[in-house]
Parts: structure tokens; C-alpha cells; sequence
């Protein structure tokens, strides 16, 4: 596995304990959401693990369903009606993979 790849996957994992270490309730929808449409990708970065967890069969090159996707959403604007206290700041397409190779996303932008 890439060094950077396990070097982020131990800080995400600091911040992980940091968190599980004290009683944080989330009220209302995150202030951010990355939304991961594919984790599919026709470019090899030299800092990604995305290629090397795919050829190693640790990753499965996939779509979101397009329908999960509608549904995920829906559930973002019953969260939003129900909330006074935040404001969603960015729904953003991304992920570990490139979100111009996913079919739906004219169709996921416009939803
Ligand atoms: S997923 Fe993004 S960062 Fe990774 S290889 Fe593809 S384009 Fe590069």
C-alpha cells in the first residue's frame, strides 16, 4: 500500500480516537458532504492509491447507484428542512475516483 495512503489512514485514525474519546452528538445535517459517485479513475496520480488498490483487487471499481444517489439527497433536504442550527455549505461530488467517468452525472448535478 502507498506511504502517503497509510500516513493519512493513521492521522484519520488519530482524529477518529480523538473523537470516539469524547461524547460529540451531530445535531442537524454536517456542514459538508463528499459524495463518492465512482471510485472508478482512467488517470494513474503518483499520489493516489486509487490505481494500486484497484490492480491489487482491494478495491472494487464501482458506481453509485444512480437511485441511492436521488435517495441520499432527499434524505440531505428532509435533514435541512428539519434544522434551524446549520446550513449545508457543500455537497461535493468526490471521492477516490474521478467523477467525470460516472454515466449519471448530468443527471446527479441537476438533482
Ligand atoms: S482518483 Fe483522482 S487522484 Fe486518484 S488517480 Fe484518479 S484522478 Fe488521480
Amino acid at each position: 500500500m502507498y506511504p502517503a495512503y497509510r500516513r493519512v489512514r493513521k492521522q484519520i485514525g488519530a482524529v477518529e480516537r480523538w473523537f470516539s474519546q469524547r461524547k460529540y452528538t451531530l445535531s442537524g445535517v454536517p456542514y459538508c458532504i463528499n459524495v463518492e459517485l465512482t471510485n472508478r479513475c482512467n488517470l494513474s496520480c503518483s499520489y493516489c492509491p486509487q490505481p494500486e488498490l484497484v490492480s491489487s483487487g482491494q478495491l472494487k471499481a464501482t458506481d453509485m447507484d444512480f437511485e441511492l444517489f436521488q435517495l441520499l439527497v432527499n434524505q440531505v433536504e428532509d435533514l435541512q428542512r428539519g434544522t434551524r442550527a446549520l446550513d449545508l455549505a457543500s455537497f461535493t461530488p468526490v471521492g477516490l475516483g474521478e467523477p467525470l467517468m460516472y454515466g449519471e452525472l448530468a443527471n446527479a448535478l441537476d438533482t
